[in-house]
């Protein structure tokens, strides 16, 4: 069903996507956010909702997932829908120049512009892989850890080399009755100070091993590893990082110049179409950096753009003190 024609629509209702929501409502405009995810948080939801942020301005120290439930109230408050289970498939042209159509899963949109905000793309984790064929409850695996206290008083098993694996591993170590970290290599690829914390910490590095064969055992699962050694666990977690796919958006009607993953804008967050805008993780510029604090910066910026030009000029950006 086609619905009225809204003034901005913003794809993704990750922290840059949510933020720009705000803003455009804020300042009054028609504006909805769409979601393929069924929780609004982007990354910081699907991937570190437990982690502790420590550079996004105003919080001293922030919980990923109470950043997203702060960022979502403050969308709120101006009724911005924030649709979400809905994947954008497709944004094409319509005979009013001035005006695109945004296809989902579910309906079909009008839009006078439309603010990319989609991250990496849809995500999904790497998935475990063993030597040797495992057929185990797969319900003991998990590649998140979106409440750390189910955790509690488990024996644990974290697979990868990388930041993330590290900080669930140190993380879970507060609440487990154990964790062992596997990787594959002596070498972690992480940061210094992580694997310093990791040396420190009471989690049982097993390196270089890789995992042979999984199978259940006494309710938990048997961990069978390169070098012969058995692990016993009651839960895995998996963190080899995350594939990221942006097949479906380039097969979008509409033709936006990408580099390998990513939208290249001009300075105002416009892409080479016009009234189509990118954002935060999905927007590429020279000296981009891959920070929450950039999104929030480009949202606001690009909305003012938006309005500027639907107002030929005559409506400038507005500080929130003189809009209330
Ligand atoms: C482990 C980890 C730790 C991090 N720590 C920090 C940190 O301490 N500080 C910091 O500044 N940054 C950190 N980052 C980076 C930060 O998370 C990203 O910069 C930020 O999430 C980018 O936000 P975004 O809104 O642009 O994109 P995302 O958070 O990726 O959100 C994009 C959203 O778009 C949706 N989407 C994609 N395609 C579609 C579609 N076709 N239709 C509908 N919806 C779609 C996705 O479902 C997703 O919800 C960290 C990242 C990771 C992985």
């Amino acid at each position: 069903m086609i619905e009225d024609i809204y003034d901005i629509t913003i794809i993704g209702a990750g922290p840059s996507g949510l933020f720009a929501g705000f803003y455009a409502g804020m300042r009054n405009n028609k504006v909805q956010i769409l979601d393929s995810l069924e929780v609004a948080g982007g990354q910081l939801t699907a991937l570190y909702p437990e982690k502790t942020i420590h550079d996004v301005p105003g919080y001293f120290a922030v919980k990923a997932e109470t950043l997203v439930a702060d960022l979502v109230k403050q969308t709120s408050q101006f009724g911005v829908p924030i649709r979400l289970s809905e994947k954008v498939v497709d944004i094409s042209q319509t005979a009013d120049p001035e005006v695109y159509q945004i296809k989902t899963t579910k309906t079909t949109y009008l839009s006078r512009s439309v603010v990319i905000a989609t991250g990496n793309g849809a995500f999904t984790p790497k998935a475990l892989k063993t030597d040797e064929p495992s057929d185990f409850d797969s319900s003991k695996l998990r590649y998140s850890v979106t409440d750390k206290t189910y955790f509690a008083g488990k024996d644990v098993a974290v697979a990868g080399g990388g930041d993330s694996a590290i900080d669930t591993a140190l993380m879970l170590a507060d609440v487990a009755r154990s964790v062992s970290l596997i990787h594959r290599r002596d070498a972690f690829r992480a940061h210094e100070s992580s694997v310093d914390r990791l040396m420190a910490s009471n989690v049982q590095v097993l390196t270089p091993v890789t995992i042979r064969q999984i199978s259940d055992h006494q309710g938990g699962l048997r961990l069978t590893l390169s070098d012969a050694r058995q692990l016993e666990v009651d839960q895995m977690v998996v963190q080899y990082g995350f594939l990221s796919n942006n097949q479906d958006i380039r097969a979008w009607s509409v033709k936006l110049e990408m580099t390998r993953h990513h939208f290249v804008v001009d300075s105002h967050y416009q892409t080479s179409s016009e009234n189509i805008y990118a954002i935060g993780d999905t927007a590429k510029y020279e000296g981009k950096l891959g920070l929450i604090v950039e999104g929030f910066k480009e949202g606001p910026h690009a909305i003012n753009q938006i309005m500027e030009k639907r107002h030929q000029g005559r409506l400038k950006h507005a500080h929130s003190t003189s809009l209330f």
